[in-house]
Order: C-alpha cells, then sequence, then structure tokens
C-alpha cells in the first residue's frame, strides 16, 4: 500500500491511483498546493501494484541519446507560438495524420494546467508553449492505454517524470506508442499560480495567458503576457520574465514541487522515445541555427523516435550529446530550493497577498548578500587571468565563458595560465571514464612534439 512519507519521493503523476483495481487511491491537494496520493484503507486489499507502478520507488537508469539535433520548425508561425523550436508540434503533426491521438497539456477553464488529448491538428494549438504550473494527469494514463489496446497510434507527451509514471502503468511496450518528454526545471504550484492570477484578474475576464511569448522580447528574453477584457476593452499585461513576480518565484527555485529538488527522471531517465528542449547556447554553438526566434534541442533515444522526425519539415544539424547539455544543467541537475521556500509556504494562505509575499520571500537576506559578495571578491582575480590567457592565446585556445562549463572553467584558468606557453591540442569536456555523471575534464596542452602534458580535473 502506498504511503508517502517523504514528499520529495513523488512527483504527482498518479500511476498509482489510476492502476489501483479497487480506486481506493485518490490525488489529494496538500497546503503547498500539490497533489499526493491518499488511500482509504479500508477497501485496499494490499496487492501492492501501487507500489510496482511508482516511477519514483523504481526509477529508470541514465541513458545517452542516439542522436543529438539542433532544430527548427519550417513553419515560422508554429514557431512564434511555441516555446523553441516548434518541433513537438512537427512530430504531433505526424500522429495525428496518421489517425493517431496526442496528448499533451492546456489550460482548462479555470486557468489551471491539465493534460488532455486531442485528434486533430487544430487541438494541437492548445498545447502549443510552456506553462509553468503542475498539469494535472487525471485519467490520461488509463484513457491512453485503452487508445493503444485500439491499435491507435498515441503520442504522450509531457514531463519526464509524467512519462517515466506512464511507462511504468502500461508495463509493456507499444509499437504503437510515441513518448515525448522536455527537458525539465521543476513545476510550480498550481495553488500559488492561482492565488496570483486571481490578485491580478479576476479569471472570467482573462482572455489568454502566454508564459513564453516571443513577440517583444525574443526567445531568450521571454515575456509573460496576460490577456483580459476590462469594461469592454482588451488589455494586455506583459513583461519581461525577470520583471513578472510569479516568474521570478519559479525561474528562482521557490515554488517548485518537492520531488523537482531530488527528481528522478532526469539524465534522460523518462525512458521518453525523444527529448525536445531550449538550445541554450546554440548562438556559440551552431550561431547559423540561431535568430532568436527559437532554437529546439533534439534528444533521439529510440529508433522509432527518429523514425518520426520530419527531417524534410525542418532546419537542422546534427550536434554531440555535450554540446546540447553543455549550457542546460536542467538536463542532469535538479534545482535547488530557495532558502526561503519553506517559510513562503508557512505564509501563503494570510492574507496579504502571493504578489507581496513573493517580493519579500526573494529579497536576499544579509547572510546571501555576504555570500555573494564574497564570492564575486574571490573570483574577481580570476577573471582577469582568464581574460589575460584568452588575450595571449591570440584565439588559439578556445576558452570562453561559453563554450566551457561555467563551474570547471575557474579549476582550468589557473593551471593554464601557468602553463600558457604550451598550446592546447584538444579539451575533452566529459571525459566519461569515471562514469557519466562524475564527469571529468581532460585537456591535452603541446609545447612541441615531445612535450605533451595531460591534464585531468
Ligand atoms: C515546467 C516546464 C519547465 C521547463 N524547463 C526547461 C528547462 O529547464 N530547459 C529546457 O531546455 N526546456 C525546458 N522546458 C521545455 C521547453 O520550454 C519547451 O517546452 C520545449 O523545448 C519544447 O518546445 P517546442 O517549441 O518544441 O514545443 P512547445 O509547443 O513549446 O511544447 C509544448 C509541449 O510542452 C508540453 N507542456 C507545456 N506545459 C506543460 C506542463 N505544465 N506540463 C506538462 N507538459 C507541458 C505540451 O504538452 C507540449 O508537449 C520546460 C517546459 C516546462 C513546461
Ligand atoms: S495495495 Fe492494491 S488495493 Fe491497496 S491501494 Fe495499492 S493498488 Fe490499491
Ligand atoms: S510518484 Fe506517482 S505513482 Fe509514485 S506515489 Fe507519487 S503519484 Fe503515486
Ligand atoms: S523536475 Fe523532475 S520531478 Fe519535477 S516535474 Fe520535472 S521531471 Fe517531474
Amino acid at each position: 500500500m502506498m504511503t508517502i512519507s517523504d514528499k520529495h519521493n513523488c512527483c504527482g503523476c498518479s500511476a498509482c491511483q489510476q492502476a489501483c483495481p479497487k480506486q481506493c487511491i485518490s490525488m489529494q491537494q496538500d497546503a503547498e498546493g500539490f497533489l499526493y496520493p491518499q488511500v482509504d484503507t479500508s477497501s485496499c486489499i494490499d496487492c501492492g501494484l501501487c507500489e510496482k507502478v511508482c516511477p519514483f520507488l523504481h526509477p529508470y537508469e541514465s541513458r545517452t541519446p542516439i542522436h543529438s539535433y539542433a532544430a527548427i520548425n519550417n513553419d515560422e508561425q508554429v514557431r512564434m507560438e511555441s516555446s523553441s523550436g516548434g518541433i513537438f508540434t512537427l512530430l504531433a503533426e505526424q500522429v495525428i495524420n496518421d489517425g493517431g491521438v496526442v496528448f499533451g497539456a492546456r489550460f482548462d477553464k479555470n486557468w489551471q494546467v491539465t493534460l488532455d488529448h486531442t485528434e486533430t491538428i487544430d487541438g494541437l494549438a492548445a498545447f502549443r508553449g510552456s506553462k509553468y504550473v503542475q498539469a494535472c494527469v487525471g485519467d490520461t494514463y488509463a484513457k491512453c492505454s485503452k487508445f493503444l489496446k485500439a491499435g491507435r497510434k498515441v503520442m504522450y507527451s509531457g514531463t519526464p517524470c509524467q512519462i517515466a509514471g506512464l511507462k511504468h502503468y502500461l508495463r509493456k511496450e507499444y509499437d504503437n506508442l510515441l513518448t515525448v518528454d522536455f527537458v525539465c526545471h521543476g513545476v510550480p504550484s498550481p495553488k500559488v499560480w492561482e492565488k496570483y492570477l486571481h490578485e491580478l484578474v479576476e479569471t472570467v475576464n482573462l482572455q489568454g495567458v502566454l508564459m513564453r511569448d516571443k513577440q517583444h522580447e525574443g526567445w531568450k528574453r521571454f515575456n509573460f503576457v496576460l490577456d483580459y477584457k476590462k469594461e469592454g476593452k482588451m488589455i494586455s499585461l506583459s513583461s519581461w520574465h525577470q520583471k513578472n513576480d510569479y516568474m521570478n518565484a519559479f525561474l528562482r527555485d521557490m515554488i517548485l514541487r518537492p520531488s523537482c529538488y531530488a527528481c528522478k527522471a532526469k539524465e534522460c531517465r523518462s525512458h521518453s522515445d525523444i527529448t525536445i528542449a531550449d538550445f541554450w547556447g546554440i548562438q556559440s554553438i551552431r550561431p547559423a541555427m540561431d535568430d532568436d526566434k527559437g532554437t529546439g534541442l533534439v534528444l533521439i533515444h529510440t529508433a522509432k523516435g527518429k523514425g518520426y522526425v520530419p527531417f524534410d519539415k525542418m532546419k537542422y544539424n546534427e550536434v554531440t550529446f555535450e554540446e546540447g547539455y553543455r549550457n542546460n544543467s536542467a538536463i542532469y541537475r535538479s534545482a535547488k530550493p530557495w532558502p526561503r521556500r519553506t517559510e513562503f509556504f508557512r505564509q501563503l494562505d494570510n492574507e496579504d497577498g502571493v504578489v507581496e509575499l513573493i517580493r519579500k520571500s526573494l529579497r536576499p537576506t544579509a547572510k546571501m548578500c555576504l555570500k555573494s559578495f564574497t564570492k564575486k571578491l574571490l573570483t574577481y582575480p580570476i577573471r582577469i587571468v582568464r581574460k589575460a590567457i584568452f588575450i595571449m592565446g591570440e584565439g588559439k585556445t578556445e576558452i570562453t565563458q561559453r563554450n566551457i562549463h561555467k563551474e570547471n572553467l575557474n579549476v582550468v584558468a589557473i593551471p593554464v595560465a601557468i602553463l600558457r606557453t604550451y598550446m592546447i591540442s584538444s579539451i575533452k569536456f566529459r571525459d566519461k571514464q569515471k562514469g557519466w555523471s562524475q564527469y571529468s575534464i581532460t585537456i591535452e596542452m603541446q609545447k612541441n612534439e615531445n612535450s605533451i602534458i595531460k591534464l585531468k580535473i
């Protein structure tokens, strides 16, 4: 029987609830606004199925994709409506055109996010674009299973943990199922979203929400837009994500689900066929693929997944996996909770209003200011050395802020400065000799043919 003693160990996928043969599990919202399973012990027959299908009790092992691409949908309008390269829609259209069904996330009538399905191309529009709120899975696994058993093609898209939950729930592979997840930073609380929205505007007057508007500020400085009606007039409330309180609370990791701080579906552990993401850093990796309208990173994990990619309908460039994750730590690292997260949620039901509470909770403490100041002070000499190396290297060494993993740069800069009479002949950023997650850097430096140094960090 399912009991959640530590909330970090439940992603809320509801696989347990949907699998229970006695329907004795219900998903209940906790004080933070996240759903957790609750068992009616009087009907439970102790069959153990709920535990068997739990993706957090039985996480899959990590994987390395078989192909990685930078990709852009040729359809400009669809790309502008999507968060990054518009690749989700391309994959979904393939399935719909084959008579299939697509599952994705959309806003419901109360502007909460829910997983749903569509059988039409027009129906895909509601799924386009990121919604930074945890989506309710509902009974979509059971529905997906029915479509699969009826022989329909199905594409199921969602967070990595939702895909892992689906695969555990199904308990067998289906040739007619395509699973697509995205690189996931984490999901914010539906309760915080509801409170924020209600404080800003009456939901009956709300006409649209865009959490990743690219029209105003481009793809890299995305915008948050609320469209609503006031006294018969349309009003558009738009703010760059760093100036928006809700987006700040999300991006600074204050309002994420506890499981997102200890995610067991990262490192490609969802076992999806395809993972899509923003290709951060594309401007330095493949500058020709960047026009600030959105470039997707497409990670292919299976031959079946590759078969669904319509290469003729997109501009693409194959990259290494390392190039793909270099600037996207959410692929392999969980977020760290904002220091005042617990305090924030403790005060969430107070009357003061959520916007003020977000602002107050995000204000740095004296300890945080001191830490940041000390860090800056300590890294300043290193930054000067780094700049000097780049100038002295006359562009021969390829060390820049962009093409080297940030955290390792400082460690690399010092030995390189000492040995600057040597030319760097190769840099391996992910030497996997100690394993994939325990990566190390190997730098090979050469003065002349007989003088080679290998630096392992
Ligand atoms: C909460 C969240 C966090 C993310 N974090 C990162 C990150 O750290 N790094 C990164 O590179 N990319 C992240 N992404 C993914 C990225 O923003 C794009 O969604 C992805 O690159 C696909 O873009 P696209 O242009 O191909 O398609 P889009 O049309 O933008 O993709 C939409 C897809 O996202 C799904 N979706 C949207 N919101 C939700 C939701 N709340 N729950 C479940 N599914 C949803 C839709 O069903 C659809 O499948 C995140 C997305 C979300 C929703
Ligand atoms: S043990 Fe079986 S009956 Fe009991 S809650 Fe779990 S799945 Fe349901
Ligand atoms: S992770 Fe999913 S299956 Fe496991 S307990 Fe939570 S809701 Fe149930
Ligand atoms: S970070 Fe992990 S646990 Fe959180 S929603 Fe994303 S995949 Fe699920």
